[in-house]
């Protein structure tokens, strides 16, 4: 299979997902717009070298650090459900591999995204520039703030399952705004929410599917824990 095939193959599965999960989503189809960024941008860019004869296989990659590159039908399901325009500007949290950002990017002004682990902000950050995603800033660091420099943002995308909403995401987003998180425990129990903003800026909370996403963690957290391990070691 050549790789537009595999592409188009990736494309189909996508919506026959959409179909098996409409009961859940609400939605039969995703719109052309997301569909087509999905086949523009070559996933097989974002996946380790080893992999990438799985690259549009429509499953979670190993990313390395333990972190993964999401499912397809994920990535344009939230990307579905952020309804993303033309001269929007989103923040999304946990750029990963910065596959989710260059679709993004394909669909609006600019992307923020923030990515907590140094290794993978760096790649995610040479990589997007490699491939000519001008739009898109990568910057290391703990995403649980958000990114005050930047905000309000129009759209707010977490891509690592948080315990909670955190409270500065629903801050830095406009009223109008949508903010796409999944909750939950560490890799069990979550589900993908979309929350809403209104002009008023009053929230309403709508719980879309079961997820399993890996943790959102946080900087000062794990330097603690690191420093009772450290204690303990000596
Ligand atoms: N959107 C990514 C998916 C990455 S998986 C992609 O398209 O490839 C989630 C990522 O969130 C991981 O890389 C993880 O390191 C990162 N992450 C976890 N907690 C975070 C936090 N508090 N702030 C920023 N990134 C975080």
């Amino acid at each position: 299979m050549s790789t537009r095939q595999k592409i188009e193959a990736m494309l189909h599965t996508i919506e026959v997902e959409c179909s098996f999960t409409k009961g859940f989503t609400g939605r039969a189809s995703l719109v052309p717009e997301v569909m087509e960024a999905m086949r523009l941008v070559s996933r097989h860019d974002f996946v380790p070298p080893a992999l990438t004869a799985m690259a549009y296989e429509n499953t979670p990659l190993p990313i390395g650090k333990g972190q993964t590159i999401s499912q397809p039908f994920i990535v344009a399901l939230m990307t579905d459900l952020l309804c993303p325009e033309k001269g929007d500007v989103i923040l999304e949290v946990g750029a990963g591999s910065g596959y989710q950002a260059a679709i993004l990017s394909l669909l609006v002004r600019q992307v923020y995204t923030l990515e907590i682990i140094p290794a993978l902000a760096e790649k995610a950050m040479d990589l997007l520039q490699k491939l000519g995603y001008e739009n898109v800033e990568v910057r290391q660091g703990d995403g649980y703030n958000g990114w005050p420099e930047h905000a309000p943002f129009d759209g707010i995308i977490v891509t690592a399952a948080a315990t909670h909403v955190p409270t500065s995401l629903k801050e830095q987003l406009k009223p109008g705004g949508r903010l796409i998180v999944p909750v939950g425990l560490p890799f069990m129990h979550q589900e993908l929410l979309v929350l809403e903003k209104d002009e008023q800026g009053v929230f309403s909370t709508r719980d879309v599917l079961p997820v399993s996403f890996v943790p959102l963690t946080r900087e000062e957290i794990d330097r603690g824990t690191r420093k009772i391990e450290e204690l303990d070691g000596s």
